[in-house]
């Protein structure tokens, strides 16, 4: 027979960070020397606290289903995490855990979209925020940013792209891939948009434990009790804690979403993994010494890698606040040409330095902003210097 897809996953792109550490796994799989840049994920083991808590849970027969939206103890977790790193306070039911953050968004976007929405999303945004809004129907509004204001969005320029149509806006901070961090003042700028607008606010929080330089992220929740009404915050233990292949997100917003989000998880995949939901509960409430660590260690290497681009000739880049990315400007040497051709683009210029030097960056084009490569730090301070030392030779030798 011939083979159908749906119109609606026939038009979603694959996530290009994705495919990108999926050739570079390929080609080091092929005896290739290869350098990651690409990963969206700590280099860290999950803490020991966190691995036994999980196992535990496997010896005690925690292995059944369990509520849909996440076990007691586990949102009482979270609830105490908010009250005491966000002064929020949230009730049980509003407040779900999902397969993941990305799955919370999913589920988010399906619950409060129409056909028509428009949700917007500043650019340079995580690869996934255009895919699932889209998915649903509605239009991402794409509003840019600039390297020069610290690919920020102010409240006028907000102001400027809200219609009749919009649902909701989209906030990331610390951002992937920019690693910029708001403060407590701009966002108090936006929110007021949000408010005068009527408008929710879709906060993804999920780098909130990785900052630099003794800041922190305030959520943008926490500006007022109005703010908060309209705010659907979404954060998860994947990145605070190494614990990517865990799957543990979670949302926290108005009841009736939560109630529609917490609907919606109960037709599909039910609860997020027994087990792994134990390991969030020691994760969250457990000792936070490892992510000092993390943090510290993901520090050094952000200073490194930050002094190794700025020295090479063509590249220029902001030093991220948070999370583990340097989104870096390499539009100064577009035009030139490698052996094989002119490099005009982000997505050439991640081909040449794949191929020719073995590294693997993320072309910015898959973040909206084609002047800019994404380059995580979340590999070893080895990778790093090696890495910085290919990518300068590699770039010296276009003309
Ligand atoms: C990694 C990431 C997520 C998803 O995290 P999971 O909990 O692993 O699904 C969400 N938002 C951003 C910006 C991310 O970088």
């Amino acid at each position: 027979m011939k083979i159908k897809i749906s119109d609606r996953i026939a038009g979603l792109s694959e996530s290009v960070t994705l495919a990108i550490t999926a050739r570079a796994k390929a080609m080091k799989a092929a005896g290739k020397d290869v350098i990651g840049f690409g990963a969206g994920e700590p280099d860290f083991d999950t803490p020991a606290n966190i691995s036994a808590a999980a196992v535990r849970a496997i010896n005690e027969g925690r292995t059944r289903y369990t509520p849909v939206g996440g076990i007691p103890e586990l949102k009482c977790a979270i609830i105490n995490k908010f009250s005491l790193d966000n002064a929020l306070n949230y009730s049980p039911d509003e407040v779900v855990v999902s397969c993941g953050a990305k799955h919370s968004l999913y589920n988010l976007f399906q619950s409060i979209l129409n056909p028509g929405d428009e949700v917007v999303i500043p650019s340079p945004y995580w690869v996934s925020y255009p895919a699932v809004v889209s998915l649903t129907g509605a239009k991402p509004v794409i509003l840019r940013t600039s390297a020069e204001r610290g690919f920020k969005v102010n409240p006028d320029e907000l102001r400027s792209v809200v219609t009749d149509k919009t649902r909701a806006f989209i906030i990331n901070s610390p951002s992937n891939p920019t690693g910029c961090l708001y403060t407590e003042a701009e966002l108090r700028g936006l929110a007021e948009v949000a408010c005068e607008k009527d408008i929710l606010i879709v906060s993804d929080e999920i780098y909130e434990k990785l900052c630099y330089g003794g800041s922190a992220a305030p959520s943008i929740a926490s500006v007022s009790a109005e703010v908060k009404a309209r705010t659907v915050v979404v954060n998860g233990v994947s990145k605070a804690y190494a614990m990517t292949g865990w799957r543990i997100g979670y949302a926290a917003g108005p009841v009736e979403i939560i109630k529609a989000m917490s609907k919606l998880q109960s037709q599909s995949t039910s609860n997020p993994a027994s087990i792994s939901q134990w390991a969030a509960v020691e994760a969250i409430s457990g000792g936070q010494d490892t992510v000092d660590v993390m943090v510290a260690e993901f520090t050094k290497r952000r200073d490194v890698i930050v002094e190794g681009l700025r020295a090479i000739p063509g590249i220029t880049c902001n030093s991220p606040e948070g999370a583990f990315y340097v989104f870096a400007d390499f539009s100064g040497l577009y035009g030139r040409s490698s052996g094989d051709g002119p490099i005009n683009n982000s997505l050439d210029m991640a081909g040449y330095l794949l191929e020719d030097a073995g590294l693997a960056l993320v072309p910015g084009s898959a973040f909206g902003e084609d002047k800019f490569l994404r380059l995580s730090f979340a590999t070893s301070m080895d990778n790093i210097t090696g890495g910085l030392k290919r990518l300068g030779a590699a770039l010296g030798k276009l003309s």
